[in-house]
């Protein structure tokens, strides 16, 4: 099910789907007569290899260079975690590795906490820094210094960065953290109706079935998981619609 709906790269991601969540709910919907609609599985990214690191959570919506394994820039400084996981997954095997300098103040802390885990590699240098991560050292040195021409000249970087979303990478200690994609759900869904009843292909209800929360994802948003909260705000609306729905028919 995750090659049927994660494409081509799936493998690159770790897998964070809820406890108990085989597909089974697509399979019997399925079986039942209903329909799917959509594509794709949600993504985001964590610290590569850490699979609780959920929670640190500070590195996904700062102001970041993220360069691949070539040192080369692969996103937008200002990309929303899950195109950025999307392009980690496609372009480089999962990973995007995550430059941070002195002027991250407000990642500092976590940055240590993970470099004396092993999780990122610290440095006094650029060069050094490259040469820990095993990034090209000519590469890292000529994106981060792109990267910062771009901010002295109030210019959009080749990835549309606006110039306001950027931080500087100068001054020592520099951090390297690599991250990996994750898949945390599915958005390909049984296709409903505004009942939340399950429908065939031509939209005619399978009858007394319904369909809610993740599993009917695909029928709001496809391909690309567009916010936190678009997950848990659908599962309790629809939630309440079909049960709504289910009461009204069956006190006819
Ligand atoms: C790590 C992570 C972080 C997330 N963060 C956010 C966030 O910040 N904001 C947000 O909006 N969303 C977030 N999501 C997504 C959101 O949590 C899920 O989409 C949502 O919880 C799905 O709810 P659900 O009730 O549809 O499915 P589930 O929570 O998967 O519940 C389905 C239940 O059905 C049970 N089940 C399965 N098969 C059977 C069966 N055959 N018989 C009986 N029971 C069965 C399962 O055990 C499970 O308990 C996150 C997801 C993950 C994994």
């Amino acid at each position: 099910m995750l090659a049927r709906y994660g494409g081509d790269h799936w493998q690159n991601n770790m897998k964070w789907s809820a406890v108990g969540g085989t597909g089974d709910g697509h399979r019997m919907g399925l079986e039942a007569g209903g329909s799917l609609v959509g594509e794709g599985v949600m993504h985001i990214h964590a610290v590569a290899g850490r699979q609780d690191s959920f929670f640190d959570r500070m590195e996904m919506f700062a102001l970041q260079l993220v360069v691949d394994d070539n040192g080369m820039q692969m996103t937008a400084g200002d990309e929303h975690y899950s195109t950025a996981a999307l392009k980690m997954t496609t372009m480089n095997g999962g990973y995007g590795n995550f430059i941070f300098d002195a002027n991250a103040s407000f990642a500092t802390a976590e940055l240590e906490e993970m470099a004396a885990e092993g999780y990122a590699v610290k440095a006094d240098t650029l060069e050094e820094l490259a040469e820990k991560a095993g990034l090209p050292v000519e590469n890292l040195l000529l994106t981060v210094r792109q990267h910062n021409r771009h901010i002295e000249t109030g210019t959009p970087d080749a990835w549309t960065t606006a110039p306001g979303a950027m931080i500087p990478v100068t001054t020592a200690p520099f951090y390297c953290l690599k991250r990996q994609s994750v898949i945390m759900g599915t958005i390909a869904g049984l296709k409903i109706n505004n009942n939340m009843e399950v429908v065939r292909d031509n939209g005619e209800p399978v009858g007394n079935l319904y369909a809610t929360g993740e599993l009917i994802f695909g029928n709001l948003f496809n391909n690309v998981y567009p916010m936190s909260g678009t997950a848990i705000t659908t599962c309790i609306s629809t939630g309440q619609l079909a049960s709504d729905h289910a009461v009204e028919t069956m006190s006819k």
